[in-house]
C-alpha cells in the first residue's frame, strides 16, 4: 500500500496531501448487522478510520440486484444499519456515510467501465450462480450481471485504496483491479488499484452451518437480536452432524460453534477447555452452546447499549447521511470530470462541469 502522503510535496503543482482512502458498503437488505458482517468487514473499518480516510456506503441500487419486492422496508433499513454503524464505533465526524442512490453521477461511471468488461467476464463472477442459487433466482438479471461493476465505480469514484470486505466479495475487487488497470492503459493513469482487506474470519458459517451467514438468507445472529433471541438462535445451531451422543469425540475444527467461540469468546481459557472436552467426548452440545451465548451476549451488550442512546438522538441519522451524500457526490463528480477528460468526452459540455479543485 503506496502511503499517498508521502508522495507530496512542497512544489508547485504537487497533488495535496491526502490520506490513503478505504471505501467499503453494505446493502440495506436488513435492519441490522450479523455477526459475520461484524467479523468480516465491520472491526476494520472501525480499527482503520484514523489511518486511512472512510467512505461507507449504504448500496441501495445493489440491493435491486437480487430484490424488487418490499422496497418500502428499504428506508427503515438504511436508518438502521446506520445506527449500527455508530454503536460499533464508527464515528461520522471522521468516515463519510453516504447512499448510493444520492449519487446519481456514480450510474455515469458504471456505465463507461460496463464498456471495459465483457460479458463472459462478468459471468466468471462466483457470486453471480451463488446469489441465483441461494435466492432461488429464475435467472441473474442485467443489473446482477452488473453488480460487481457498478461496485467498482463505487470504489474508483473515491479513488479508494483499500477495500475491507467479507471474503465473499474479492473476486469483484479483482474485477475492479482490471477495470482499473484497463482504463489507466487505455486512457491515461487516472485509477488506483484498490486492494482487499478481509477480516479476522474470512467467512463466518451460517446457525444452519451454510458457509456464509447472511442477511438475506435467515441464518443470521443480529447485532441487535436480544439476550433471548441469541440464546435460542445458537441453542438451535449446527454442531458436529456424527456427534449424536455427548460422551463421542466430536470434531472442532469447522465446526461453527467453535468457529464463533474463536471468534466472540474473550474467556480464551474456557475456550480451550471446551475444545479440549469436546475432542475427548467430554462435554455436551448444550453446555458448548450455553457458554457461547453468554459469550455473545458479552460482545453485544455495549454495543446495545450504545445503539439505545443513539436512537434517542432524533433527525441525528437523516443529518448524516445527507452531510455524507453531499461530500461524497462531489468526489464522484470530481473523479466522473477527471474521468471524460481522459477519454476526450469534452464536447459541447466540456470536461469542467465541475470545477477539478
Ligand atoms: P446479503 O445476503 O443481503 O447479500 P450480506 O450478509 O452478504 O447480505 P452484505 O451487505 O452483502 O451482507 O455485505 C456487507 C459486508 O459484509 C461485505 O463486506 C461482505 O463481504 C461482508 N460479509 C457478509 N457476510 C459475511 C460473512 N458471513 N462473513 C464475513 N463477512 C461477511
Ligand atoms: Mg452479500
Amino acid at each position: 500500500m503506496t502511503d499517498r502522503t508521502s508522495t507530496t510535496t512542497a512544489n508547485t503543482g504537487a497533488p495535496p496531501a491526502r490520506r490513503p482512502r478505504i471505501l467499503t458498503g453494505d446493502r440495506p437488505t436488513s435492519d441490522s448487522f450479523h455477526l459475520g458482517n461484524y467479523v468480516g468487514t465491520l472491526a476494520n473499518r472501525v480499527r482503520l478510520q484514523d489511518e486511512y480516510e472512510t467512505f461507507l456506503l449504504l448500496a441501495d441500487l445493489h440491493l435491486l440486484t437480487t430484490r424488487t419486492t418490499n422496497l418500502e422496508e428499504i428506508g427503515h433499513n438504511i436508518h438502521g444499519l446506520v445506527l449500527d454503524y455508530l454503536s460499533v464505533g464508527i464515528d461520522p465526524e471522521r468516515t463519510t456515510i453516504y447512499l448510493q442512490s444520492l449519487v446519481p453521477e456514480v450510474m455515469e461511471l458504471t456505465w463507461i467501465f460496463m464498456s471495459l468488461v465483457s460479458v463472459p467476464r462478468a459471468q466468471r463472477i462466483p457470486t453471480l450462480k451463488e446469489q441465483v442459487r441461494d435466492l432461488k433466482l429464475q435467472s441473474a438479471s442485467m443489473a446482477l450481471l452488473a453488480y460487481p461493476v457498478l461496485q467498482a465505480a463505487d470504489i474508483l469514484m473515491v479513488k479508494g485504496d483499500l477495500v475491507p470486505v467479507g471474503k465473499d466479495q474479492l473476486s469483484h475487487i479483482e474485477l475492479t483491479r482490471e477495470i482499473a488497470r484497463r482504463f489507466n492503459d487505455t486512457f491515461g493513469p487516472v485509477f488506483p488499484e484498490p486492494e482487499g482487506l478481509v477480516g479476522d474470519v474470512p467467512t463466518l458459517p451460517g446457525t444452519d452451518g451454510k458457509a456464509k451467514m447472511s442477511k438475506s438468507l435467515d441464518n443470521a445472529i443480529f447485532l441487535t437480536d436480544d439476550a433471548r433471541t441469541v440464546e435460542e438462535k445458537v441453542r438451535s445451531m449446527y454442531t458436529d452432524p456424527n456427534r449424536i451422543r455427548a460422551d463421542i469425540p466430536g470434531r472442532v475444527e469447522g465446526n461453527p460453534v467453535f468457529i464463533y467461540h474463536d471468534a466472540f469468546n474473550d474467556d480464551r481459557a474456557e475456550v480451550e477447555d471446551l475444545k479440549a472436552r469436546y475432542l475427548q467426548g467430554k462435554v455436551g452440545d448444550v453446555e458448548v452452546k450455553r457458554k457461547l451465548a453468554a459469550a455473545i451476549n458479552r460482545f453485544l451488550d455495549p454495543i446495545r447499549a450504545r445503539r439505545a442512546e443513539f436512537a434517542q438522538r432524533k433527525g441525528l441519522i437523516d443529518e448524516i447521511i445527507q452531510r455524507g451524500s453531499d461530500r461524497a457526490r462531489r468526489e464522484c463528480q470530481r473523479t466522473l470530470a477527471e474521468t471524460r477528460q481522459a477519454m476526450g468526452l469534452t464536447y459541447f459540455r466540456g470536461a469542467a462541469d465541475v470545477e477539478v479543485e
